[in-house]
């Protein structure tokens, strides 16, 4: 098992201290990143407001009924379950008292276009047997790519993940040999190619890149530390479908104390000399505040939210000009039988996966034969569907919306493209289908206030990516902090926790 930092580092525990005792805080967004910033900064004594402009919290982590059908519409794997239990500590309650986080096993089957199937589990050693006896030498590469990718893990999680945004001082206190570790010259497929031979293991393990939004072909070997995180510590399945895991946090913070406040939509964050005071709704509303910690996607508060700060204007279109993210293009599908074949997740690959990135990141437009997730939380709670059917969340990765690819005109073709490449898989899903709902990039951009739909701010294609991430303090406006997948230290629902817990930890230490 990987040693995890979940309870250590700066800010933990976050003791109340007279400087924080009963100074208010207005959180601005209930997505996962924001909600964990409100239950630490109320756990340190201080008045949190929680607004949300939808009607339920979770943001990207949401949920759908519809025919008798429920899906998660966002996150379906959640890793590093430390960094929960890290927060309902933090709260002095215990995580297993909200919500039950199993174990998913096979954490993910594969399926390639030639016909092999695999089948990942977190029993390293059976994995590698496995991998050996198909793709003999594999096995052993398998093995020391953990090794490698574990001590990556070892070497950037104090620095990069479990702690505030690195500054130069934090880079000195690393030994040169274990930066080197970190492997930050090549990219993640070189890195991948030089432990594994078999073109199928090569596209499993490049595959972690799109956890952050990133192809393997450009982005850092040193994201290989994803594989790590999933591959060793194993895939968690919150219970009753993974919006538990956000109700869960909802109903944290107002067990501790924490105002949260539904389809309350603010307009604009209120600046009065120089320093971020409160904010304004979009009903009028004046809510004064200490300080406010934005939720919302950095791009999108400096563009919608401080948009009458001339300073701040200058910051956005900085922001608005870095490479994004890729988005996601996701259907809900009600399926009138059930897939034994399948498993909780699953993944078809393309068969050219370079050229499905070339199109995603280069050309800007959705793969033509792309890779296709499923993942059926029936398998596991089987009232997620009526009795022999099962509830289908397909997910293909799109690229960030720009004016080369309209979604409105394109949407029902592509999914026609996408239902052809599961039935080429041997599973005829279009006499099946019951129920279905599209969500295009729009969609996730309408709902979240994601900036171009990016699902994970900006792209982490670039070497340099992880020390542009924006900071959780506000370089521009004393007083305003961001929490949340657009910054320090990266979007998916463990890192958008940590990122509330950085807030939090800094909007206490310049309170008191
Ligand atoms: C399809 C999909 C699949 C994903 N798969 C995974 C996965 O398997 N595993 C994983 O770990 N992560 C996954 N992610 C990423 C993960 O969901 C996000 O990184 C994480 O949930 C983002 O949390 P956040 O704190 O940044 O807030 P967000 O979810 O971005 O929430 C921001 C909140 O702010 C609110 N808001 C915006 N503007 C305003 C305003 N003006 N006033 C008030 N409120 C406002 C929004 O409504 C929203 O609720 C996936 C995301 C998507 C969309």
């Amino acid at each position: 098992m990987l040693r995890t930092a979940g309870r250590s580092g700066r800010g933990v525990g976050l003791l109340r201290s007279r400087g924080t005792l009963g100074r208010r805080i207005v959180v601005i967004g209930a997505g996962m990143g924001g909600l964990s910033a409100a239950i630490r900064l109320r756990a340190a004594g201080c008045d949190v407001t929680v607004l949300e402009k939808n009607p339920m919290i979770g943001g990207k982590l949401s949920q759908l009924s519809q025919d008798g059908f429920r899906w998660d519409t966002g996150p379906s794997v959640i890793t590093m379950r430390p960094v929960f239990e890290d927060v309902f500590h933090a709260a002095g309650r215990s995580l297993d008292d909200y919500v039950s986080l199993i174990p998913v096993e096979p954490m993910t089957r594969y399926f390639w276009p030639d016909g092999i199937q695999l089948d990942v589990t977190a029993d390293a050693g059976r994995l590698s047997a496995e991998l050996e006896r198909r793709f003999p030498g594999d096995g052993d590469g398998y093995r020391r790519y953990l090794d490698y990718a574990a001590e990556i893990y070892r070497v950037t999680g104090p620095v990069f993940i479990y702690s505030d945004p690195p500054r130069l001082s934090s880079f000195l206190r690393v030994p040169m040999r274990d930066w080197l570790k970190a492997d930050p010259f090549r990219t993640m497929s070189g890195a991948i190619d030089s432990f594994v031979t078999a073109p199928q293991l090569r596209q499993l393990l490049g595959r972690f890149a799109t956890y952050v939004g990133g192809s393997p072909y450009l982005a850092p070997a040193t994201l290989n530390v994803i594989a790590a995180v999933e591959l060793i510590d194993g895939v968690w399945y919150p219970r009753g479908g993974v919006y538990a895991l956000g109700e869960a946090f909802r109903r944290l913070a107002v067990d501790s104390g924490v105002d949260v406040r539904t389809d309350s939509d603010v307009r604009r964050i209120v600046i009065d000399g120089g320093r971020a005071r409160g904010v304004e709704l979009a009903d009028g509303t004046m809510l004064p505040a200490d300080a406010v910690v934005s939720n919302v996607d950095i791009t999108t508060t400096y563009r919608n939210l401080l948009a009458d700060t001339p300073s701040a204007r200058k910051t956005y279109k900085r922001l608005a000009r870095q490479e994004p993210s890729c988005s996601g293009f996701v259907l809900l599908l009600g399926i009138d039988r059930e897939t034994p074949e399948l498993a909780h997740h699953n993944v078809l690959f393309s068969a050219d996966y370079r050229r499905e990135f070339d199109q995603i990141f280069s050309q800007h437009r959705p793969a033509d034969d792309p890779t296709v997730y499923i993942a059926i939380t029936s398998k596991t709670d089987p009232d997620h569907a009526p009795a022999g059917m099962e509830n289908w969340f397909v997910l293909v990765n799109a690229p960030a919306l720009d004016s080369s690819f309209d979604w409105r005109t394109h949407a029902p073709a592509y999914r026609d493209r996408v239902l052809d490449v599961i039935e080429r898989f041997g599973f005829a899903v279009r006499p099946h289908i019951v129920s279905e709902t599209i969500l295009t990039p729009l969609d996730l951009q309408t709902a979240s206030g994601a900036y171009r739909g990016a699902l994970y701010g900006a792209s982490a294609n670039s070497r340099w990516a992880t020390f542009r991430r924006p900071h959780n303090r506000s370089g521009d406006v004393p007083g305003l902090y961001f929490a949340g997948g657009t910054t320090h230290p990266g979007g998916g629902v463990p890192m958008v926790t940590l990122s509330g817990k950085a807030a939090a930890g800094m909007v206490l230490d310049d309170l008191s």
